[in-house]
Formats: structure tokens, C-alpha cells, sequence
């Protein structure tokens, strides 16, 4: 069976290793770098990116992460997106620069900004998964804003790209880790 690690210093990393269960593999709650050694993949949640990158620098993480991802699978959900992306914006901060990438922060508004939407993901995605609509949950999600040339946008929602492919990276600025849906984790098992 696969391990996959779950970032777990803040936010919903509980969601994201039972999804992963779900999906059919073991989950690692990483808090120290120790911890990343033997892992497949590293799946980093949502939650708040600002009080995240605090924490992996307290922990000694930073360097870790950016070198386990620049060697493994990697998947980010919103937070996780953010910290993934080399550009960010409203406010700019600091990252992992994982992926070629521009996320605006908070972009859908700051207060009522969390809605459940249906997405039509890319023929790709469901002939790699199963079939059909995606129910895509946002909570105080960035938009993206560019992606870089070797990305492949596997859905979309207003016509902004939310799930994207660049190389052994997946970006999600919705959150499959809240949903009984487990293709998004299916299809990141795949890339380990
Ligand atoms: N708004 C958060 C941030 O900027 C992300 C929200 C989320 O992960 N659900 O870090």
C-alpha cells in the first residue's frame, strides 16, 4: 500500500488522510521532517497559509518540504495550493515555489466567500477516474491566476482553472477531502 504523507501542523489534515483511506491508502501525519523520509507522496491541506508557513519554519520544515517535493508526488488543496505556487498575491507571502503558478489569496471576497458548486472536470480526469460531475467544495479559496506551460487544467469553475496537473504536482483550490468523491486523491494515487 501507498504512504502518503498528510502536512499535519494546521488545518484539515484529519479529512485528508481518511479521504485517502478511502482511496486506498495509508496516510502519515507529517509534523517533523524525520517523518518525510520513505513516504510515495505528501498531500499539503487547506487551512490558513500564513499561519502555516509560521509553523513550518518552527518546525524546520520549509527546506524539507521544498526538497521532498522537488523529487516526489505532491498535492496541495487551497492552503496547500498557495504554499505550492511560486507567485502570491492579496497579500504576497513567501513559498514553497513547487509549481508555475499565480494565486490570488482570499479572492472570491473576504466574508461570505464558501460555496458548494458542481464542476465538469476534463474528459481526461474522468476516463482516468470514473465518470461525472465533481461536487466542488470552496472555503475562503484564491483564485488562479496563471499557470505556467506544462500545466494541464483538469476543471474549471467561472472559467477560472481550480484542479490542475503540472507534472507529479496536483492543486486544488476546492477541497475533495470534504466530499465522499475520492477520484481527486484517486487520481493524485495514481502519479506515485
Ligand atoms: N484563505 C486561506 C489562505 O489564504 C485558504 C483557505 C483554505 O485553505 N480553505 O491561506
Amino acid at each position: 500500500m501507498k504512504r502518503v504523507g498528510v502536512l499535519s501542523l494546521q488545518g484539515d489534515f484529519e479529512a485528508h488522510g481518511k479521504a485517502l483511506e478511502r482511496a486506498g491508502a495509508e496516510p502519515v501525519y507529517v509534523r517533523e521532517p524525520e517523518q518525510l523520509r520513505d513516504l510515495d507522496g505528501l498531500i499539503i491541506p487547506g487551512g490558513e497559509s500564513t499561519t502555516m508557513l509560521k509553523l513550518l519554519h518552527y518546525e524546520g520544515l520549509m527546506d524539507a518540504l521544498a526538497e521532498f517535493g522537488r523529487r516526489k508526488p505532491v498535492f496541495g488543496t487551497c492552503a496547500g495550493a498557495i504554499l505550492m505556487a511560486n507567485q502570491v498575491s492579496s497579500p504576497a507571502q513567501e513559498s514553497l515555489g513547487l509549481t508555475d503558478m499565480a494565486v490570488e489569496r482570499n479572492a472570491y471576497g473576504r466574508q461570505v466567500d464558501s460555496r458548494v458548486v458542481e464542476l465538469d472536470p476534463d474528459r481526461a480526469f474522468q476516463e482516468r477516474t470514473a465518470p461525472g460531475k465533481l461536487e466542488a467544495v470552496f472555503i475562503r479559496a484564491p483564485i488562479i491566476r496563471r499557470v505556467g506551460e506544462n500545466a494541464k487544467v483538469l476543471a474549471r469553475y467561472n472559467g477560472d482553472p481550480v484542479l490542475v496537473e503540472e507534472g507529479q504536482y496536483l492543486v486544488a483550490t476546492f477541497h475533495p477531502e470534504l466530499t465522499q468523491d475520492s477520484r481527486v486523491h484517486r487520481y493524485f494515487l495514481e502519479k506515485l
